[in-house]
């Protein structure tokens, strides 16, 4: 017979001994998960039998952890700014300082009075920027563009899962043509591939079950800055904001390649580990 305080420590030292860090946090969410319930309701029976059912679910993901999956994926769903994403193999995980970007986007709206703006959300995925910003800004009129199949498919199911009334597309964002098809827009927001090719060579094992095309944004990481600043312009209105997600050590690039395409106001935000995050500018007004 395994009790629950038993099997509490068993997972504990399981995945401790395979090196995961962060083993108590991830050995709480398996308990959590599998019994559905918080971890101190579920130890106040802690030496209660397991019931053999819960206690092969257990096992089960803590061994699909053991062997490197993301929590993320082994829970099936993840949280982002307060909202739940489901998740999965083929989507990208949501990560904190992905909510730096989200802000900055929500202040503009709110600094500028913008009541229903006009955004788009370009290389979507999971879908946590899009739907995020509908809930905070729910007169807002979101468009959330993602090319894989696989992720397309969780950005409509967290369009649906949080109630969000966004407008998904899927389409290569880098196409001219569905740029084209897009005006007035107040805001470009984007957390595009921006990994380097050096990068990818040398990612963590957790990191290696997530979709090479959300990471890899060329050799020196810069493929979507290059692109998206010039072949988005016409759809952004004047005045309006373009924000990206950069990578650790970006921010210059990235500014290079706004002003090349004769943006103005480039703003630098840091995220909560103090790493510029976020570099956005503003569309100058055509002469
Ligand atoms: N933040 C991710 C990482 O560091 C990368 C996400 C991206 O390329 N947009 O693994």
């Amino acid at each position: 017979m395994v009790t629950v305080g038993e099997l509490f420590t068993n997972v504990k030292a399981l995945l401790k001994s395979a090196g995961i860090d962060t083993y108590r946090f991830d050995a709480q969410c398996i308990m959590e998960d599998c019994f559905g319930a918080r971890l101190p309701v579920i130890l106040t029976n802690s030496s209660a039998k397991t019931p053999d059912d819960v206690l092969e679910n257990v096992r089960a993901m803590a061994d699909k952890r053991v062997s490197g999956k993301p929590l993320q994926y082994i829970l099936g769903q993840w949280e982002f700014y307060g909202y739940p994403f489901k998740m999965g193999e083929g989507v990208l995980i949501p990560r904190p300082d992905t909510e730096t970007l989200v802000e900055k986007v929500i202040d503009y709206c709110k600094e500028n009075n913008l009541e229903s703006p006009k955004i788009a959300d370009l290389c979507s995925g999971s879908g946590c920027i899009a739907v995020t910003l509908k809930k905070q800004l729910p007169k807002a009129q979101v468009f959330a563009l993602e090319l894989s199949d696989k992720a397309y498919a969780y950005l409509n199911k967290n369009a649906h899962l949080n109630n969000a009334d966004i407008h998904t597309l899927k389409v290569d964002i880098l196409s001219g043509g569905v740029a084209d098809s897009f005006e007035n827009l107040d805001v470009i927001v984007s957390n595009p591939p921006y990994l380097t090719q050096t990068e990818m060579d040398e990612l963590q094992t957790e990191v290696k079950y997530e979709p090479e095309m959300a990471l890899f944004g060329g050799n020196d990481g810069l493929d979507f800055y290059r692109q998206i600043p010039k072949l988005w312009k016409k759809a952004l209105k004047t005045g309006g904001l373009m924000a990206f997600e950069i990578g650790c050590g970006q921010e210059n690039d990235v500014a290079e390649l706004l002003e090349k395409e004769n943006y103005i106001n480039i703003e630098y935000t840091k995220d909560t580990a103090d790493i510029f995050r976020v570099v956005s500018a503003v569309k100058k007004e055509d002469l």
